[in-house]
């Protein structure tokens, strides 16, 4: 049974940054100049995250997502998954990429355990994509997305941040892909974590809310009716356009923020635990790991996390974290 936090929140996902290092610059995750990479000593190690994924398991934790930076930039990920998806308890492992690299690992990452994969895709115009991502090619998104399909890692969900003025007018093209493709697509309202084109005075005019997003959508493609997903019940509500395979959701932390429903833990790449995306209060494990700690001692770490947990973010007092950007914390 997973644990309850002094909200009465069920705690049963754990979002694992595998690490800081990222192929791709995009415009709402990191500050133009980039930021520095934390040195390897810094970054939990392997079996250390196997550490806390057991302690997990065993305090009734049953999903795993792998994020970062881009997880598929670590050396050994494969190893990773294998390691993870042989912890009894675990019954979802999944990963969040940018995609760039995943044509190359998809056939592997389903070999060794992972069952799905959401790929970031924010644009279909190669020339857009490059000035969101500042680096990479559309086209090896789209290559990494086919190659997730064949190979089962299903069902790929599609997360596209929507900034207004940088590609919001592509909302529309992106929800035809659900009729198309059977995309399964969720819509993000950007969040003014630690970020550059977000300057803190601004960030709130870049913010397009779901429900706009909505709107747009239902007048040029009809009305959503409610979908139902197989897998993964995170923040996103599913719709789906009359006669679509895929589905449509909407990730509102700004416009409706879900933390009454949030059932997450987060593990930083240098070993931090944090209990929300959108407070800067974090609880060290890579040090008593580096102490010899073992699954015992991080259990006894992770109730501490859970009961520090915070009701709720606080982006509309205008308290934003502030001591990390978000490919260090794993979105
Ligand atoms: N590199 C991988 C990727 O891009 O999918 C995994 C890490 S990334 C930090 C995880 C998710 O956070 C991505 O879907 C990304 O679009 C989202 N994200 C990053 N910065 C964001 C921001 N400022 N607001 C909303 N979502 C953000
Ligand atoms: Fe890298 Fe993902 Fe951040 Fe883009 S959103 S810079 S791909 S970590």
């Amino acid at each position: 049974m997973p644990c309850l936090d002094a909200y009465n929140r069920p705690i049963s996902y754990l979002r694992i940054s595998v690490t800081d290092r990222c192929n791709l610059r995009c415009i709402y995750c990191m500050p133009p100049e980039g930021v520095a990479w934390r040195p390897h000593e810094e970054i939990l190690r392997y079996e250390e995250i196997e550490t806390v994924a057991r302690a997990a398991a065993e305090m009734g934790i049953t999903k795993l997502r792998l994020t970062g930076g881009e997880p598929l930039v670590r050396p050994g990920i494969v190893d990773l998954v294998r390691i993870l998806a042989g912890i009894p308890g675990i019954d979802d492992l999944a990963m969040t990429t940018n995609g760039i690299l995943l044509a190359r690992y998809a056939a592997a990452l389903a070999e060794a355990g992972l069952q799905r994969v959401n790929v970031s895709l924010d644009t279909l115009r190669p020339e857009r994509f490059r000035r969101i991502a500042r680096r990479g090619r559309l086209e090896d998104v789209l290559a990494g997305v086919e190659a997730a399909r064949r190979v089962g890692l299903t069902p790929i969900k599609i997360n596209t941040v929507v900034i207004r003025g940088m590609n919001d007018d592509e909302v529309v093209d992106l929800a035809r892909k659900t009729m198309q493709e059977g995309w399964n697509i969720r819509f993000i309202e950007v969040m003014p974590v630690g970020n550059g084109v977000l300057r803190s005075d601004t960030w709130h005019d870049r913010v397009v809310t779901g429900s706009e997003i909505r709107q747009r959508i239902e007048a040029a493609l009809g009305e959503l009716e409610p979908a139902k997903m197989r897998i993964g019940g995170g923040p996103a509500r599913y719709h789906r356009l009359p006669g679509a395979s895929g589905t449509l959701g909407f990730i509102t932390p700004i416009s409706e923020h879900f933390c009454y429903r949030c059932n997450r833990l987060r593990l930083t790449a240098d070993g931090q635990l944090r209990p929300c995306l959108l407070s800067d209060q974090e609880i060290d494990l890579r040090t008593p790991l580096r102490c010899g700690a073992g699954v015992a001692e991080i259990k006894r770490l992770l109730r501490r996390g859970i009961e520090i947990k915070p009701m709720r973010h606080h982006l509309g007092e205008c308290r934003m974290p502030e001591n990390r950007v978000m490919s260090e914390i794993g979105g």
